[in-house]
């Protein structure tokens, strides 16, 4: 499984480059990820510009990205949903991608947003109304909050879910790695009105790849943690806030007391605010199970371990020519 690291920071402001906090300025993208399984194209969140960032790594083609995961409603993971949810249609409309629907994994509020933002659009969508009708027919949307849905497989071998008996036999016959057990964990982003979900993806050769999305610390980040070889973890924050209360993110000290309880498992601090985001990289030095990423940085994840790409671009050309 290859993690295209789309971004690394949170809550992009449109105007001016200011994250949430108006003292944290910086030039990052919103965390999310493509996520590429054997053949296939996933997009773990969308924010601001995400769309047409991922299309990067997809050589521009829309009909490219099989699906989706959502972790929760907030903008600088949906911003993108719209374009997103646009082309799978379209592609479907015009018979670009008709054999199949489009993958969407993520939860009621998600679901309740990709009808309101189409609604009141029609006239810009692909057919001439949006109905609920062709989205139905164009997209598979997994409500992962259901029961009957609690795991699923993803990749080669997609969606339908399977007992694991058959399931232990594919695992048996598999020698690439292109499909992957997913399993949805409820996190705890401060409000229970905000549904967030973190996934953990495991291949059937074996090793897992964990993201706890948006959330502070709870039990459901403990058993993600404990079941995941790799984690990408929210560390937006470096500590309690002046009137000590709890932020609704994870922070630095959460980061330090899992790595240091989970020594063989590599952690992977992302959703960084400026000073967390310098932080990462003290860390780094500081803990060989922590790992810095940039945005841009290409991890493959493999059952022999973890690679990280790093490419570097023409802007720090340029810099070092100067
Ligand atoms: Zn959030
Ligand atoms: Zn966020």
């Amino acid at each position: 499984m290859k993690v295209v690291v789309l971004g690394t920071g949170y809550r992009k402001s449109v105007t001016n480059g200011k994250s949430g906090n108006s003292l944290e300025y910086r030039d990052r993208n919103d965390s999310n990820y493509l996520l590429k399984i054997g053949d296939k194209n996933y997009v773990f969140d969308l924010g601001m510009d995400a769309f047409k960032h991922a299309l990067k790594y997809t050589d521009m083609d829309s009909s490219k990205i099989d699906g989706a995961f959502f972790t929760h409603t907030h903008n600088d993971h949906t911003a993108g949903l719209y374009d997103l949810t646009h082309d799978a249609i379209a592609n479907y409309v015009d018979g670009i991608r008709p054999e199949k629907g489009f993958e969407i994994y993520s939860s009621k509020m998600i679901r309740n947003l990709i009808s309101l933002v189409h609604g009141p659009m029609y006239n810009c969508s692909p057919a001439e109304e949006f109905t609920e009708e062709l989205f139905e027919k164009s997209t598979n949307f997994v409500d992962v909050a259901e029961e009957k849905n609690k795991e699923f497989l993803i990749g080669e071998i997609s969606c339908d879910k399977i007992d694991k008996t058959s399931l232990e036999e594919i695992n048996k016959s598999r020698e690439n790695d292109s499909t992957f057990l997913v399993k949805p964990y409820r996190m705890d982003h401060g409000d229970e009105r905000v549904v967030v979900y973190g996934f953990t993806f495991t291949s059937l050769n074996g090793y897992t790849v964990g993201f706890t999305a948006d959330t502070r610390y709870c039990e459901n980040v403990e058993n993600l943690v404990s079941k995941s070889d790799y984690i990408f973890i929210d560390m937006a924050r470096s500590g309690k806030n002046e009137y000590g209360k709890i932020y609704t993110h994870m922070n630095y000290e959460d980061i330090v007391g899992l790595a240091e309880r989970y020594p063989k498992k590599i952690f992977i601090p992302i959703h960084t605010s400026d000073p967390t985001y310098n932080m990462t990289k003290e860390l780094a030095k500081n803990f060989n199970n922590i790992l810095a990423v940039e945005d841009d940085d290409v991890l493959e994840f493999s059952e022999n371990g973890l690679s990280l790409n790093r490419q570097e671009n023409e802007i720090d050309k340029e810099n070092e020519r100067i």
